[in-house]
């Protein structure tokens, strides 16, 4: 435990929601769901106004549109939402080396690296007040909540509790006064067959967890999970802060506006992208044994799978035939939002250069397109752009006809007009490439 609250957690709120109000002024202050619009969707986020209904993470989407049948159900524009928390990660990792993602949208950041003059709590306080106004202004308006505390359970707890657009900082000495009246649900870790089990023995809040003892606690959970249970339960919490390491692995992903299902493709994308990591590791005179594969399907679902080779390699084509492999293994009939491939469980050599293997296998990159434009695919919320009437979003689709609002976060709330879905002066909008995906 420190003595300080020098960790913090930083979350922005409500965060796939808030950049589609961000980005379209129409829905600002209305109910948005943000997930998969189809029969098995799920609700990624919510905004805050879809939330006062009732409709919550995780919920089916024929809940939700159930619940709040007049919120705006947006499929999702991943490229929107990795540029503003690029933005975010950079500003992050500018005031500390020490910052541990935990998703696209939160992060652990490690004070005691900050450079601050002290680590009092008015100072911590000041300082993170400080950092989420440039939260704010890196990502052109989104706001985030913050927690400080003498642990990452505590600054996470902390961030929790003011949300959104708060700070709580957790004075050092006064952790355990804040968790006793708590749920037991609270604690990393504790899902709901641990909840079931703590509630059958009676054991409700964190101040009932900590009246039992180790022993009886092993004896109800496991050796395992009941040590770091006792444990936090007591507030004590020594994970440090870990930055993710440049060289741990090496991937390359792509996000796609339109749901991918063509197979081909597919092992076409994933071919392109085994050799650009290929080219990285090799850059790098680095090679790694373990290839992964990552698959974000139609209803936000994301899978990753990964094997294991005997010896580490740098091949374009052996990490190109593992990827395929994997994919093969994977049900993607409902369409694909996003693809990757990565190489990690990194060598600084190329262990098939002991046995003299030559590169039997530069195989050709494919030409692969992904029909952006081709495809007459005009899923909700999805940014497009006409010919005469410039940018907007697809407000709706069906019957040959697509509606698009056209506005921008830079513009006011924008007229609507609906085309032919086949209209020719219609196109998807492609975004600019985040400055790390250039070379
Ligand atoms: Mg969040």
């Amino acid at each position: 435990m420190r003595t300080q609250a020098s960790v913090m957690h930083l979350d922005l709120d409500a965060f796939f929601a808030a950049v589609e109000q961000r980005d379209k002024p129409s829905l600002r202050g209305k109910p948005v769901v943000v997930g998969g619009v189809g029969g098995r969707g799920v609700v990624a986020t919510a905004s805050y106004e879809a939330r006062v209904h009732g409709v919550r993470s995780a919920m089916s989407t024929r809940e939700a549109r159930s619940r709040c049948p007049h919120a705006a159900f947006l499929s999702g524009r991943f490229h929107a939402y990795r540029e503003a928390s690029h933005a975010v990660m950079s500003l992050l990792r500018s005031v500390s080396p020490l910052v541990e993602p935990l998703s696209l949208d939160e992060a652990f950041v490690d004070l005691q690296r900050a450079g601050l003059p002290d680590l009092e709590v008015a100072t911590v306080t000041a300082f993170a007040e400080e950092l989420r106004g440039r939260v704010t202004e890196v990502t052109r308006g989104l706001t985030a909540s913050v927690g400080l505390g003498t642990s990452k359970f505590i600054a996470k707890v902390a961030s929790d509790l003011d949300k959104p657009d708060g700070l709580v900082v957790v004075a050092p000495g006064t952790e355990q006064a804040l968790l006793r009246p708590m749920s037991v649900t609270v604690i990393p870790g504790v899902g709901p067959a641990t909840t079931e089990r703590l509630r059958r023995a009676g054991i409700h809040t964190v101040a009932e967890l900590e009246a039992v003892s180790l022993d009886e606690l092993v004896r109800l959970v496991g050796r395992a999970h009941g040590t770091g249970l006792w444990s936090l339960a007591r507030a004590q919490d020594d994970r440090p802060v870990v930055a993710e390491r440049e060289a741990k692995s090496v991937s390359v992903e792509g996000t796609y506006d339109t749901d991918l299902t063509d197979r081909r493709l597919m092992e076409g994308l994933l071919t392109r992208q085994a050799g650009e990591v290929a080219a990285r590791l090799r850059k790098h005179g680095m090679s790694g044994r373990t290839i992964t594969i990552k698959v974000r399907l139609h209803d936000f679902t994301t899978l990753s799978r990964s094997s294991t080779l005997v010896s580490p390699t740098d091949s374009a084509a052996t990490v190109a035939r593992t990827a395929r492999a994997l994919l093969a293994d994977l049900d993607t009939s409902g369409g694909v939002r996003l693809l990757g491939v990565g190489v990690s469980g990194l060598a600084d050599w190329v262990q098939e250069d002991l046995f003299g293997e030559t590169e039997e296998d530069e195989e050709e990159l494919p030409a692969v397109e992904v029909p952006h434009h081709s495809r007459r695919t005009w899923s909700p919320g999805m940014d497009v752009v006409h010919a005469e009437m410039g940018r907007g979003w697809v407000w709706g689709s069906g019957r040959g006809v697509v509606t698009v609002r056209f506005e921008t976060a830079e513009t006011p709330a924008g007229p609507v007009r609906s085309y032919a879905e086949d209209d020719p002066a219609l196109t998807a909008w492609v975004p600019p490439p985040l400055p790390d995906e250039q070379d």
